[in-house]
């Protein structure tokens, strides 16, 4: 039967009945048009999601995605998931920032339960080295974030162990 297209809960459970046999798939397995608008070589994550865009923001859906094994089975199908915007320079962190926004909507967007969960991180300096790296992101974040003034750690080179403390909490 083949028909179940919304994802939800209710369906989910209605599923189990047929034992999950009755989710239409969620993509077909098309045969290769003679003419592209765009061809992109590798369905990963900037793959997949340049296909996307090309089709949401720019209307642009004569779209070839051509993947050597499966589509997500590369770097993005087993990373860590970490979704953030901690990086170093304001120039980037403007894009990542950009990138968890998106991220946000796009369960809604795709009716499609992305697992995406906001949350806090700790990162654990585990050597001299690790402390004055963690301190130089953490100022970065500081520098560039809208942090009240009164809660930024004392930025100072002898302030390091204050700073990475403050990552830490
Ligand atoms: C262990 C690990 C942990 C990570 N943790 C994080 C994290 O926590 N947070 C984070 O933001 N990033 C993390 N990353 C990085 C992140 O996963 C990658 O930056 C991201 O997945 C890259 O996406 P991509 O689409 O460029 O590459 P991929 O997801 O690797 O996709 C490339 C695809 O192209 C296909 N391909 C390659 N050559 C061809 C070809 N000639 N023809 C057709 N198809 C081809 C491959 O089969 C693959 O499916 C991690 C990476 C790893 C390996």
């Amino acid at each position: 039967m083949n028909s179940r297209t919304r994802y939800s809960a209710w369906n989910l459970l209605a599923s189990a009945l047929h034992g999950q046999a009755d989710w239409a798939p969620a993509w077909r397995d098309a045969e290769p048009k003679a003419r592209y608008d765009v061809v992109i070589i590798g369905g990963g994550g900037h793959g997949l999601a340049t296909a996307y865009y090309l089709a949401k923001n720019h209307g642009i859906t004569n779209v070839a995605v051509l993947e050597a094994g499966w589509i997500g089975g590369g770097n993005i199908g087993r990373n860590t998931t970490i979704v953030r915007s901690n990086y170093l320079y304001p120039e980037s962190a403007r894009l990542y920032d950009f990138s968890v926004r998106q991220y946000k909507q796009l369960a809604q967007e795709l009716n499609f339960n992305i697992m995406f969960s906001q949350r806090g991180v700790m990162m654990l300096a585990h050597s001299r080295h690790d402390l004055d790296s963690q301190s130089r992101w953490a100022n970065a974040m500081l520098s560039t974030a809208s942090m009240p003034h009164s809660t930024r750690p004392n930025t100072q080179p002898a302030s390091t162990a204050r700073a990475a403390r403050a990552v830490c909490t």
